[in-house]
């Protein structure tokens, strides 16, 4: 059983009432999740940054808190991140989201969502529609993606690929 998180319908939700808190989804096991970035920042740097050459992200950071992995996604040192948001205004994509950097976080907010009874609170705790349990897998014709082995993400991915 996964959880399929809709970043669509969630942006859609977060347009339409810029005041909503979104819970914080969390999963241990990810292998660049340090125990400590939601599911929709690793989703945003999987699927939806552009993987800019120069990365002026990377570059204006004054923390050098961000990085690019070894398969060439951003990835963010939580521990050295002061939360300045340099790199969202710059970012020429609109990539990230201003609330991935909240240095004041509602532990309350976080579910684990490797645990099932936390994984059920975080999907009553999302705006109706976005995140639900699915035993499905990855369906690119539905912009589903597999983020890992307990999240998928549903969302319009950038590619440079030719179709
Ligand atoms: S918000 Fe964090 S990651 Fe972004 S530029 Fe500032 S210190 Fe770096
Ligand atoms: S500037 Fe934006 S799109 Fe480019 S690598 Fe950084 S986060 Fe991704």
């Amino acid at each position: 059983m996964k959880v399929l998180l809709d970043m669509i319908r969630l942006r859609e939700a977060m347009t339409a009432d810029p005041t909503l808190t979104l819970p914080e989804g969390l999963c241990y096991s990810h292998a660049n999740n340090n125990g400590l970035k939601n599911i929709r920042e690793l989703a945003t740097f999987r699927f939806t940054c552009r993987r800019c050459d120069d990365a002026p992200c990377i570059s204006v950071c004054p923390a050098d808190a961000l990085e690019k992995d070894e398969e060439g996604v951003i990835m963010r040192h939580t521990n050295l991140c002061v939360s300045c948001k340099s790199c969202v205004t710059i970012c020429p994509f609109g990539t990230m989201m201003t609330d991935f950097f909240s240095h004041h976080r509602n532990k309350d907010l976080f579910y684990d969502l490797c645990d099932r009874a936390q994984a059920e609170k975080f999907i009553a705790a999302c705006p109706p529609g976005t995140a639900r349990f699915t035993d499905g897998d990855e369906q690119p014709g539905e912009h589903i993606y597999k983020l890992n082995e307990k999240v998928l993400i549903r969302d319009y991915i950038y590619t440079t690929e030719k179709e």
